[in-house]
This record gives C-alpha cells, sequence and structure tokens, in this order.
C-alpha cells in the first residue's frame, strides 16, 4: 500500500494490476474501432444521464476536497461537462465522417479523403483543482473519438477520484474504460505502458516528465498546462466591469483554476481607484452582510496545506521585498483558508511574479506605458489564458496582436472556456494540441489519409522504371 498526502493509502500498481488492465483495454480496441457514432453517442449519453441523477453526490464529493459550494460545484463541474458532452452528441455524427478532399491534376482518376479513425488505447491524467469536469471532459472525446481509456484522477483530490471510479466501474466494461489510483509511482508506471495516446492536465513541471516518458513508446501526447495568466487593463477601461470580471475570474475556486487571471497590469493613474474597486467587488461577493469571507458558504478553501503554505510563502516573499499586501480577512491553516488577497507595488524579482500563483492572491503591477506591460507579458512563458479590458479597438487590437495566449477573453475572464466551438489549450510551456469540441475529437483521432485509384488506370505508370531519358520530359 502506498501512502499520499492526507494519509490517504492506495493500492501499489501491481495491486492494481495496471498492466492486466491495460492489456484488456489493447485487446478491446479494434472492436471500439468498429463502433459506429450512433453507439458512441449512446455511451456519451450513458455519462450524461448518471450526471444528472448523481448530481448531488458529485457536489458531495467536490465539497469533500475543498468546500466547494454546491452551486460552483453545479457551474464548474457539472453543467461545464454537460455542455461539452450535449455538444459532442449533437455533432459526433458530423465529426466522424471521412472528409473528401480535393487530388491534384496530375492524379487524375484517383479520389482523396480523411478518415479520421481512434488511436487506440489512451491514457489521461488529470489535476485535482477541477477534479470532475477535467478527468471526464476527455474522456468524453476519448470516447467520442472510439478509443478505449485509462483514467488516472489526481490522488489530492481523493474523494471526487474515488467517485469517479465508481461511476466508471458502473457505467463501463473493464475492457473500455477504467480508472486507476495513486500518485506518483502509480504515473510511472503507467507512463511505461505503450498508450496511443496521452491526455495530460497539470503542471509544467510534470507535463515535461510525461512528454519525456512519452519519447520512448513514441506516444502522442496532448498537454494542457498552466502558467501565468496576465489581464490587461487598458486606460480606457471600465473598472467596475472589469473588476467583477476579475474577482470572479480570480477568486473563483479560490483562485485554484488554470486559466484564472494570475496578475493584473493597470495604468498607474487608475491603479489606487482599481484596488479601491476590487475590495469593494470582493465584500460584494463574498461579505455582502459585512461578514468575514471565512464564514462565507461562497468560497472554496486550499487543498491541502503543502499549497497553503506555499501560498502564504509567496505572500511572505512578496511582503518582504516590499510588496503592499491587502488581506481580506485573516489566514487560518486549521481549515485551509486563506482570504482574497490583492498584493500591489509588485516586482519581477518576486515570487509572486515568478510562479505560477494557483490561490486566492492577485498581483497587481502598474505601468506608465501599455508597452511596459506588454514587455512584462513577453518577458515570461507564453501564457495559458490573457484577459483585456478596455474600450477602444485600438487599445484592444495591440494588446492582442503583440503578445500571444492559448485563448483570450476581451472584457471578460474564464468564459472562452466555454465555448466548444473554441479550441482550449495552451502555447509551448502553457501546452501543447487543443480540446473541446471537434478539437477535443481530432485530438484523440489519428486522421488517416486515404487515396482511391481505379483498377488498371494510374498516370504514376509514365514514372515507372525504366526511366530511360524520362527526366527531360519532366
Ligand atoms: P500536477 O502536475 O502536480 O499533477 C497532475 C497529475 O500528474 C496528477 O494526477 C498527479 O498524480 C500526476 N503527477 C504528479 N507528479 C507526477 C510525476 N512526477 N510523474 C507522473 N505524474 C505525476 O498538477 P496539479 O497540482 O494536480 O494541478 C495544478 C496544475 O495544473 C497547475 O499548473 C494548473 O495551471 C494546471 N492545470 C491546467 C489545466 C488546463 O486545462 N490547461 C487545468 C487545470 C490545471
Amino acid at each position: 500500500m502506498n501512502k499520499v498526502e492526507n494519509n490517504i493509502i492506495f493500492e501499489t500498481p501491481h495491486q492494481q494490476n495496471i498492466e492486466g488492465i491495460f492489456i484488456q483495454l489493447k485487446e478491446n480496441t479494434q472492436k471500439m474501432k468498429n463502433t459506429n457514432a450512433k453507439q458512441r453517442i449512446q455511451k456519451l449519453k450513458k455519462i450524461e444521464e448518471y450526471i444528472l441523477q448523481n448530481r448531488e453526490e458529485i457536489q458531495k464529493a467536490v465539497y469533500a476536497d475543498f468546500k466547494k459550494n454546491p452551486t460552483e460545484a453545479d457551474t464548474t463541474e457539472i453543467i461545464s461537462t454537460l455542455g461539452l458532452l450535449r455538444h459532442a452528441k449533437r455533432n459526433l455524427k458530423q465529426w466522424m465522417k471521412p472528409r473528401r478532399v480535393g487530388t491534384p491534376l496530375n492524379m487524375f482518376g484517383s479520389s482523396s479523403q480523411i478518415l479520421p479513425e481512434p488511436k487506440g488505447v489512451c491514457l489521461i491524467i488529470a489535476p485535482w483543482n477541477y477534479p470532475f469536469y477535467l478527468a471526464i471532459a476527455p474522456l468524453i472525446y476519448a470516447i467520442a473519438a472510439g478509443n478505449t481509456v485509462m483514467i488516472k484522477p489526481s490522488e489530492i483530490s481523493h474523494n471526487t477520484s474515488a467517485y469517479i471510479q465508481k461511476m466508471m466501474d458502473e457505467l463501463f466494461p473493464a475492457n473500455e474504460v477504467k480508472v486507476v489510483q495513486g500518485g506518483v509511482d502509480v504515473s510511472t508506471t503507467l507512463l511505461k505502458l505503450k498508450f496511443n495516446h496521452i491526455f495530460f492536465t497539470g503542471s509544467p513541471q510534470v507535463g515535461k516528465i510525461v512528454m519525456r516518458a512519452a519519447v520512448d513508446n513514441l506516444t502522442s501526447v496532448t498537454l494542457e498546462l498552466g502558467g501565468k495568466s496576465p489581464a490587461v487593463i487598458c486606460e480606457d477601461a471600465d473598472l467596475k466591469d472589469a473588476t467583477d470580471k476579475l474577482t470572479w475570474g480570480k477568486f473563483i475556486n479560490a483562485g485554484q483554476t488554470c486559466i484564472a487571471p494570475d496578475y493584473a497590469l493597470v495604468p498607474k493613474s487608475r491603479k489606487d481607484e482599481f484596488v479601491e474597486q476590487m475590495s469593494n467587488t470582493i465584500n460584494e461577493f463574498y461579505s455582502p452582510n459585512g461578514e468575514v469571507v471565512s464564514v462565507s458558504e461562497d468560497f472554496c478553501r486550499i487543498i491541502n496545506h503543502s499549497h497553503y503554505h506555499r501560498l502564504k510563502s509567496i505572500i511572505d516573499d512578496a511582503a518582504e521585498k516590499g510588496a503592499t499586501v491587502i488581506m481580506n480577512g485573516e489566514m487560518d491553516e486549521s481549515t485551509k483558508f486563506i482570504p482574497p488577497t490583492i498584493v500591489t507595488n509588485v516586482t519581477n524579482d518576486m515570487r509572486i511574479m515568478q510562479e505560477e500563483i494557483f490561490g486566492p492572491i492577485l498581483a497587481v503591477m502598474d505601468y506608465e506605458e501599455i508597452n511596459q506591460a506588454l514587455e512584462v507579458i513577453e518577458e515570461k512563458e507564453k501564457p495559458l489564458a490573457l484577459y483585456v479590458f478596455g474600450k477602444k479597438k485600438k487599445y484592444i487590437k495591440n494588446v492582442i496582436h503583440n503578445t500571444t495566449a492559448g485563448g483570450t477573453c476581451i472584457n471578460d475572464t474564464i468564459l472562452h472556456i466555454n465555448n466548444p466551438e473554441l479550441p482550449f489549450g495552451g502555447v509551448n510551456n502553457s501546452g501543447i494540441g487543443k480540446s473541446h469540441g471537434k478539437f477535443g475529437f481530432d485530438g484523440f483521432s489519428n486522421q488517416r489519409a486515404v487515396l482511391k485509384n481505379r483498377i488498371g488506370m494510374t498516370v504514376v505508370k509514365t514514372i515507372y522504371p525504366p526511366y530511360g531519358n524520362l527526366s527531360k520530359k519532366l
């Protein structure tokens, strides 16, 4: 037995018979490949019905992990998953269709098409921060594309992970979808197996481990990673609107969101107004009657003590180096509570501007000229998300044209993840490959190129050997 944080005991890879599970999944790939759209939609329907019937159970599991309010569990774990499921059900037939493409004239007589086919046996490794959504969303596309799937949810959000295991055991035979549980030792064992595709969601550091392991088997990967996502406040931004949207995007899930605005770049002349407005909005959201945020049922806890201490040390480091910390309440180690916090006067030598924060702390850096703000972004890794707030098109365009990001909201935060017509994913350090909608389906599919010719007919005959003086005619 293996112990991980919180003293949760998981079975070892050997006890879970990981290799045996893999073989079963592998042996079933051909059968799954031959399933049609109707059969795959049926599988998606089963997941949908299960979620609808067990909504409260899912809310409870997520609440047990980090006290997430059931309404927030609804919006960020359940309804978001159902949205992707329903979109996939509606569009799957179309996605699966072979796509005819043109054929050059010098190949006259032949025709060409692109045939999406499943990759085979796929591995999904999920993180803890949206433990249900981030395990089930990739599963939707893996199933839609006709694969068999092994899921390794996070050992940290162990209540939700146990729920996902029960759910999959009830929904699918072991040779279609199977959950294995555990931490690094289980992941390491999994990464040695010859999966046909790995869909990993987590930190860039572990993303590199996954990619290195994939090299040995030449397994394709989708890496959904993280990083520092900036919010740029242009000089003409509507601050009430911007701070409402930033407060929501930053403090939902207590900031433990991969696309949460990590730091805000604010014009120096508007910084005080911005901070005041942001503090007001925090009060409106989490202390509507003047109560302390720690009693609010709407504000999550930090997932574990190790992350609590990491966040505390980020704040301490900034304070020691001269930043101003505005904390809406008091931290409490015993309940892993960190109140909504704004840290101003930050500089690039502080950890708060170097590491992904991933907690309820917004760093605020001010700028005199927009180019200074753009330079701050440029010097860092390419972000998973970038948010820009402003009125004039030319200001918005300037920010977008001079930066890059996996996704962007103009005058909002987070919401781009909710449109399955948009690809979701990062760039380089924030991710490789895209998910959601057709992009998700394609990620789990091999785009097979098929050229068909007629028997007895090939223009290529003219270039068969013996060549003689053929090159003079070409
Ligand atoms: P993590 O990288 O620590 O863990 C993710 C998964 O990898 C877990 O299942 C874990 O068991 C496994 N893992 C951990 N160490 C491993 C190792 N050495 N070898 C193999 N597997 C290992 O990430 P996390 O703390 O669970 O999640 C937070 C990170 O995930 C943040 O960086 C966040 O931005 C990112 N994230 C990204 C997205 C996205 O969609 N792009 C979504 C959520 C979270």
